[in-house]
């Protein structure tokens, strides 16, 4: 292990400030994978299926055809042959927590009266077609199966479109397919990549164009979705994972230096994990537990990668700077490990998900508890949410005035168009009492 590894800092006094502010101040998306994206999105926009088929070649070695882009019920039946009893039960269980919280997310129409006898409201509408992206460069994240076309399915989607990339055999893998069929998924196809992203926002003559496209992705996904807005809806922006662990001295270093890590093995070398604490001495000790819970991980590389580039821990005055720390961070998690956590939960604004107390490692949001693991990173949890159910439906403003409601507002659209030089607009109220 590197001397350089996850080093400590103090935040405010130390030198080293530099490197707390390159966390803070790191970019959403990577410009180069913009570039790379940029080319990629042209060439299926272009050719269609065949750029899509070329790519899936060239950038994930994968043996596919047009013919063989789609899992086929077939495959479908040997995915369920092939997954085991206990992941079989443990998805089934995720499935029914993400669905219960997702009910409880559905939000009703509602009306309500104006002044004169008319009604105002909402009323909230499905997308016919959505498309999941499911990540499978480095991991095959089944759990994003769940975590996103769960809450498709709850809000009422009919067509559930999922992208993930296959293996050189042409496959992919039968946990993401087992995880998909659970989840709803209606077509599955064996792409990943800017090109999965390109064609599900373009449609090509194999894959139709969908409404929306969700889910996460590392950099070259991430770059994609950015450049494919207003071509589709988008969730936000859902790249390498990030996570901030604020904790006092009454945290077990073991346990956080084991949260931390648990967001660094992802792969992609971008993650980012930042610990927060009060005191050197806990600092210390949690880097101790790092270095050697990192030799006993198996994907050694990556998590060596992120422990060089993307792990910093930061010793703050008090929890209070602490907490304006992680708020400047706004990371994808974050975790409150002190003393009445529930206290300190208030304060945080800028963040993803927030995991209180001890016995709420972020594992269990991946995994298991309920809300989407879908969250924005790169400090757009600042400004963007998680991944929810009203994500996948469509609000309309409803107005219905009567004859009354018309003739008390006339001032007010005549006043607006006269100003804006719009009398075109007046009159459309205004003829109506000629
Ligand atoms: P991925 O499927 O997003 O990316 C892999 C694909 O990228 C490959 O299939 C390939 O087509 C393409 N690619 C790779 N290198 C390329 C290159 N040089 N040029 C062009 N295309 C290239 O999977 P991943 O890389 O494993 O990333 C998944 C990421 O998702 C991880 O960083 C993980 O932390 C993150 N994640 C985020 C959230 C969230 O909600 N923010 C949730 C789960 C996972």
């Amino acid at each position: 292990m590197s001397r350089n590894y996850a080093p400590i800092v103090k935040w405010g006094t130390d030198k080293k400030y530099k490197k707390v502010e390159n966390f803070l101040l790191r970019p959403s998306v990577e410009e180069k994978a913009m570039e790379v994206a940029t080319r990629i999105l042209a060439r299926v926009k272009e050719s269609g299926d065949k750029a899509v088929i070329d790519c899936a070649r060239l950038y994930d070695g994968s043996n596919i055809s047009t013919r063989r882009i789609r899992v086929s019920p077939e495959e479908i039946a040997e995915a369920n042959k092939l997954v085991d009893k206990a992941f079989k039960k443990a998805a089934k269980e995720a499935h029914k927590r993400i669905t219960a919280f997702s009910k409880n997310g559905l939000r009703d129409n509602w009306k309500m009266a104006t002044p004169k006898g008319g009604m105002l409201g909402e009323k909230f509408v499905p997308f016919d077609r959505v498309g999941a992206y499911i990540p499978g460069g480095a991991a095959p994240l089944a759990s994003t199966a769940l975590m996103t076309l769960t809450l498709a399915k709850v809000a009422g989607v009919k067509e559930l479109v999922a992208c993930s990339p296959a293996g050189k055999d042409g496959k992919l893998n039968p946990y993401i397919i087992y995880a998909l069929d659970l989840a709803g998924a209606t077509e599955i196809y064996k792409i990943g990549g800017v090109h999965a992203i390109g064609a599900m926002a373009y449609g090509t003559k194999s894959i139709a164009k969908v409404r929306k496209i969700v889910g996460p992705g590392g950099p070259y996904v991430t770059a994609a979705k950015r450049l494919v807005y207003g071509d589709v809806a988008l969730d936000m922006v859902a790249g390498p994972s990030e996570i901030a662990v604020l904790c006092d001295t009454s945290a077990k270093p073991a346990h956080v230096a084991a949260d931390l890590l648990s967001q660094a093995e992802h792969g992609t070398g971008s993650e980012k994990a930042m610990l927060i604490t009060t005191t050197l001495k806990q600092a210390e000790a949690v880097r101790a537990e790092v270095l050697k819970q990192a030799k006993e991980l198996s994907r050694a590389e990556p998590v060596a990668q992120v422990l060089g580039n993307g792990m910093l821990l930061v010793v703050v005055k008090d929890l209070a700077d602490g907490m304006k720390l992680s708020n400047l961070f706004a990371p994808e998690h974050m975790e409150l490990i002190v003393k009445s956590p529930e206290k300190w939960a208030d304060k945080v604004v800028n963040a993803g998900a927030l995991f209180i107390g001890e016995w709420t490692p972020e594992s269990v949001g991946d995994f298991a508890a309920g809300p989407s693991h879908v969250l924005p990173t790169g400090g757009t949890a600042a400004y963007f949410s998680g991944l929810t159910v009203e994500d996948f439906r469509r609000r309309v403003s409803l107005i219905q005035f009567t004859k009354e409601d018309l003739q008390d507002v006339l001032p007010v659209v005549e006043a607006f168009g006269r100003v804006e030089t719009l009398d075109g607009h007046a009159r459309s109220a205004t003829i109506r009492f000629e």
